[in-house]
């Protein structure tokens, strides 16, 4: 049977987008994975509604209310390619099957490529994070710190006072403060450590601090870092989406109503901008879900672009 749309990844961006196209009674298709970028956290923060709920626990939720409407239907599988047709697109899996589409959305965010360094990997989402504004409340007081991968980390170093008296910059050989940000850090109280890290140190999840290059440790609670993303499906790719290059990595390009530069394919959620959190892939999937059912249900000169 062909459906409406078929929405790939089944998690903030995704199910929001299925929700509102399930809701116009289309025939939407969900096809999932399963990997979740925050799976690695025990608890998410700052979801409407959520906060402090296990990620996987909020997307079962999610899914549940979702494939309750009758014209919603999932399944848990990789994609694997996406062709172009006459009229509309064919999505294969990894076992081989092909299923089609009027339209496609595209949610499949992205995966991280974390600093390569002795224990962090282990402690990624635990007391290894990325974002003061979903973990930051859980670690305030203790004594914290930014390991640079680029030159966003003089910002994150800047906001993180907000949470600690006690941080650190480390510059890794990454970065190299200029004048006007060694000032800015210095008045917030930031210590700048241009030492290279060798490694972390503690039972993980646990940090206990990290070892310098030159021997000396430095005692620490938890450590922030700026991951480069990639895009976690080769789809967007094969369909010949436009790319931007994003702080983190290439975002795919998407107008206003989450539409690629490819018409009838739309994309939301970390895939497809380049500030992350789940509430802005939530809301982009609504919007991604109303300009794919727009686009079917109105005459083409009448979709708001
Ligand atoms: C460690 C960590 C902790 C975080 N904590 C928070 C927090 O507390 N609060 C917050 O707001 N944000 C948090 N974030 C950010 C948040 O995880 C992302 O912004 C959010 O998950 C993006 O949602 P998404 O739907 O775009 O992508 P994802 O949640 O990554 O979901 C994409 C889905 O698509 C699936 N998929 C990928 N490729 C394919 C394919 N080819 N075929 C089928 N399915 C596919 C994946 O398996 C996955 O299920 C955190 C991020 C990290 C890394």
């Amino acid at each position: 049977m062909s459906h409406d749309v078929i929405v790939i990844g089944g998690s903030f961006a995704g199910l929001s987008a299925a929700m509102q196209l399930a809701r116009a009674r289309r025939r939407v298709l969900v096809v999932d994975a399963g990997r979740p970028r925050n799976r690695f956290a025990r608890a998410s923060h700052g979801f409407f509604g959520q906060d402090g709920k296990a990620p996987a626990a909020i997307i079962e939720i999610a899914r549940a209310q979702v494939q309750a409407y009758p014209t919603a239907q999932f399944i848990d599988a990789e994609a694997t390619e996406a062709r172009q047709h006459d009229d509309g697109f064919e999505v294969s899996i990894a076992s081989g099957a092909t299923y089609s589409a009027r339209r496609l959305v595209l949610a499949s965010g992205v995966v991280d490529e974390l600093p390569e360094l002795s224990g962090l990997r282990e402690r990624w989402g635990a007391t290894v994070l990325h974002c003061p504004y979903c973990h930051g409340f859980e670690v305030a007081g203790g004594r914290l710190a930014v390991l640079a991968t680029a030159a966003s980390a003089v910002h994150q170093a800047l906001l993180l006072p907000d949470w600690s008296e006690e941080v650190t910059l480390f510059t890794n050989g990454a970065i190299e403060p200029d004048e006007a940000q060694r000032a800015a850090l210095d008045a917030r109280g930031v210590r700048i450590e241009s030492t290279p890290v060798q490694g972390l140190l503690g039972e993980p999840p646990r940090l206990d601090g990290v070892r310098l290059a030159d021997g000396r440790v430095v005692p620490l609670d938890a450590l922030f870092t700026a991951s480069r993303t990639r895009q976690a499906s080769p789809l967007a790719e094969q369909l010949g989406c436009a790319f931007d290059d994003g702080p983190f990595g290439p975002v795919i390009r998407t107008g206003d109503r989450k539409e690629t530069t490819v018409p009838g394919v739309f994309a939301a959620g970390d895939a497809a901008r380049p500030a992350h959190n789940a509430t802005w892939a939530s809301s982009d999937g609504v919007t991604a879900g109303i300009a794919a059912h727009q686009s079917l249900a109105l005459p083409a000169p009448l979709v708001a672009k």
